[in-house]
């Protein structure tokens, strides 16, 4: 088994590379690869950890890309983290999130409830991808919430009064960096779109069009039923099934690596496959 969907600390995960290591080795698994948001930092750190611990890995991120009114989020496999064009376009997401993050403090402190930049980075560990959570967890340090879910609801989501919207990468242009930097790139825990099936299966269709390479078909919380949907696209559009936990530590305390709530399988069949899509980008 292997888990190709993992957060640490270099986004909203609470464990460090090594400890998801540590974790996915316990657990197990054959093969697992990191999936920050927006940033492979840790990557290195985790190569060396998976080396150590005799797990195969590549390098990977998790892009949310822009489509209005919809969670659309991208796992990237395999690339080259050398490729300026990729790592240039990921500096300007990188930028929008700090500008973001600065409107929305502006709000908070026009609502009455002021966090600092310091505050909230103290939270992230890292001022280099401060997330919403970490903003969630600043303000229900400071008392202006009772939990994150509360801060999220009272300020952070959107239609909230502290919501700000960031630049995003549309998904085929975001489709297009990753395989030009010779990765290959599957769509994420599909039903977080929220399209129903005749609207996902179109969606499916577009995303293959534009390059997509895999269907993140095994996930915390799907149902049979939906795994089955879900191989089905694969098949339809000729995408690797890929799968993972979407592990964060402590912020989703019941997901554990490579097994989520316990149930989780993706076979070690998913990386190779997801893998050989991308050599096959890079051989163009
Ligand atoms: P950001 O990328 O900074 O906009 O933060 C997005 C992250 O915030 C997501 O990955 C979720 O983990 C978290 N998030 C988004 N909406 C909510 C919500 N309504 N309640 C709790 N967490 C949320
Ligand atoms: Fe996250
Ligand atoms: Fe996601
Ligand atoms: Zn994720």
């Amino acid at each position: 088994m292997v888990d190709l969907h993992l957060h640490s600390t270099f986004s909203d995960g609470s464990r460090t590379p090594e400890e998801v290591a540590a974790l996915a080795r316990e657990a197990g698994l054959s093969a697992a690869v990191l999936t920050d948001h927006d940033n492979w930092r840790g990557a290195d750190r985790f190569r060396a950890a998976a080396d150590a611990a005799g797990l195969r890995t590549a390098v990977g991120m998790e892009i949310s890309a822009d489509v209005p009114g919809r969670t659309v989020h991208l796992l990237a496999y395999g690339f080259d983290p050398a490729d300026a064009a990729l790592a240039s376009a990921m500096e300007r997401v990188r930028g929008g999130r700090r500008a973001r993050n600065a409107e929305i403090y502006a709000k908070l402190a026009r609502l009455g409830c002021p966090v600092s930049p310091e505050e909230v980075e103290r939270e992230a560990g890292t001022p280099d991808l401060v997330a919403r959570p970490h903003i969630a967890a600043a303000l229900v340090r400071k008392g202006f919430a009772r939990d994150r879910a509360d801060a999220f609801r009272r300020f952070l989501e959107r239609g909230a009064p502290a919501y700000a919207d960031r630049f995003r990468l549309a998904p085929d242009e975001a489709i297009r960096l990753v395989r030009g930097a010779g990765g290959a790139v599957s769509l994420a825990h599909p039903y977080s779109t929220r399209y129903d099936r005749s609207e996902l299966r179109a969606f499916v269709a577009r995303l293959a069009e534009a390059g997509l390479d895999g269907i993140e078909a095994y996930y915390t919380g799907h149902l049979p039923g939906q795994v089955e949907e879900l191989l089905g696209l694969a098949a339809e559009f000729g995408l690797v099934a890929t799968g993972g936990s979407d592990f964060h530590g402590d912020a989703k305390p019941n997901v554990r690596v490579g097994v989520a709530y316990g149930g989780l399988k993706v076979p070690d069949a998913s990386f190779d496959a997801i893998l050989a899509r991308a050599a096959s980008s890079r051989r163009g």
